[in-house]
């Protein structure tokens, strides 16, 4: 099985992103959650750009990719789960969790450190909340979080088939919570013990910067009420409030070139965690 899922996961994730994006968008339009403040057009132009050169950069670079890492992990019996015996679907479960728990600290690793915070805050500048804001994160984002999930993959040695499906479900995931969807309130109440929903993680994307440093999470939606940084709605209410940073606020902005350029630029004491304005 692992050869099968070696040879097609690429297929595999392309497919489920194209099928999703596409879900996404049409409920987007259906059923719409804010107005949105920006042309559509650019953000739309410069967010699908974003993701086309990750996903070149991506392959590249690391043509094994996370799955490669964990064949080899299993090959050479080096991890967790490689060492200890555990039953195969148990050593899955466990190793969904444990990607997903690594793919939290990280989140709150790049809130909390200047210098990531810089990589990091491209994907907070974009002005609306949409389908395509799930997919913006700047290039060098992109490569550190491999290598972390190579590392990580590489102390746990989890099945390939987790890895795949834990890849395939965080782009799903990813592209479902930065849709710009209405969800009954009720069903959302209920959504959220499972899953982290849309009104959770816009949250996130406040201005407001202890709003911007709570709901990290991406998947499941624990992590946030196990280590206290939950936050169940925006102050301001999710049609009223602010979306973006301070620091990158005009329509230039968000065309893809100053996209690429924002960790080389402003103050690195402009981070969230202090609550100074921050200079542009
Ligand atoms: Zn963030
Ligand atoms: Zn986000």
């Amino acid at each position: 099985m692992d050869t099968w899922l070696l040879t097609h996961a690429s297929g595999v994730r392309l497919g489920a992103f194209f099928g999703i994006f596409a879900v996404m968008a049409a409920w987007e339009v259906a059923a719409p959650r804010r107005a949105l403040q920006e042309s559509k057009r650019v953000r739309w132009a410069s967010n699908l750009a974003l993701t086309v050169l990750n996903s070149d950069l991506l392959r590249i670079l690391f043509p094994v990719a996370a799955v490669g890492v964990a064949a080899f992990a299993g090959e050479r019996g080096t991890g967790l789960f490689n060492i200890f015996a555990v039953p195969y679907p148990l050593a899955v479960a466990l190793s969904l969790l444990a990607l997903d728990l690594a793919i939290y600290l990280q989140h709150l690793m790049f809130h909390a450190v200047p210098v990531l915070w810089r990589v990091h805050r491209m994907h907070h500048a974009d002005l609306d909340f949409d389908v395509t804001t799930g997919a913006r994160f700047h290039p060098i984002e992109m490569i550190l979080s491999m290598l972390i999930k190579f590392a990580v993959i590489l102390v746990l040695g989890p099945p390939v088939l987790a890895v795949l499906v834990f890849e395939v479900l965080l782009n799903a995931t990813a592209m479902f919570n930065h849709s710009n969807v209405r969800i009954p309130q009720a069903l959302d109440r209920t959504l959220r013990w499972l899953v982290v929903t849309p009104d959770m993680h816009r949250v996130h994307h406040s201005i407001d910067a202890p709003e911007c440093n709570s709901n990290f999470g991406f998947n499941l939606p624990w992590w946030d009420r196990l280590f206290g940084t939950y936050r169940a709605q925006p102050a301001a209410g999710h049609e009223r409030m602010i979306i973006g940073i301070r620091q990158f606020r005009s329509h230039r902005d968000l065309w893809l070139d100053r996209m690429l350029l924002e960790p080389f630029r402003g103050q690195t004491g402009s981070y969230p965690i202090n609550r100074q304005p921050e200079a542009r």
